[in-house]
């Protein structure tokens, strides 16, 4: 999201960008917020969301989709980790998401790896920023990368302890903490994920 402060916002609000995203961290965590949904998930969206905005955490859609779902399920929610091609304004690329009751859960959408460019993050497939249905569209063909295919042939566990990244479990300390949960031992509840993989996302043929 790069626009000029006159301009009409590129989050499709129709206000100038000056009166919307141009305040994003405020404006996108008060999107948060509002947003109805069990207060579990919301800890964790927003612990999320809090995490990438104090560090500036660019990417790392890889990780913050492991770390996501493992505390969405120790919590008792159902979600997966999808992997698959994503196409935004014209744009696609390599990107793993969370689906939970095959809706999307994407925060790490909101701090790309492309300079500048800023997305509202998407809560049960809506826009933070409009509240409304995103057209973005999750899976969009078969044609990831090497990379990318490296990561859905490892496990969501083995990601996270494999130090893919550096510091993979120090950030999921912090996004627990600031949702609120704690683990007496956050490697062994990684651990326990050692055989749960990402699920390859396709357009429908
Ligand atoms: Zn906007």
């Amino acid at each position: 999201m790069k626009a000029s402060r006159n301009d009409i916002c590129p989050c499709g609000s129709e206000k100038k960008y000056k009166k919307c995203c141009w305040n994003w961290r405020e404006k996108w965590a008060a999107g948060i917020d509002k947003y109805e949904c069990d207060q579990d998930i919301k800890d964790i969206i927003r612990g999320t969301y809090n995490f990438i905005t104090e560090h500036d955490y660019r990417g790392g859609c890889h990780t913050i989709s492991a770390i996501m779902h493992i505390l969405l399920t120790e919590k008792g929610f159902n979600s997966v980790v999808r992997l698959g091609e994503v196409q935004i304004d014209g744009m696609t690329f390599d990107h793993s998401w969370i689906d939970l009751d095959g809706k999307v859960i994407d925060i790490a959408i909101m701090n790309t790896l492309q300079d500048g460019i800023k997305i509202p993050p998407v809560i049960f497939g809506k826009s933070v920023s409009t509240g409304k249905q995103v057209e973005y569209r999750y899976g969009v063909s078969q044609n990831i990368d090497e990379t990318a295919q490296r990561v859905l042939n490892m496990s969501i566990g083995n990601y996270l302890m494999g130090g893919v990244e550096q510091g993979t479990l120090a950030i999921m300390r912090i996004i627990a903490e600031n949702a609120n949960i704690s683990f007496a031992s956050i490697e062994e509840t990684v651990r326990n994920y050692s055989r749960v993989y990402r699920l390859k996302s396709v357009a429908p043929v």
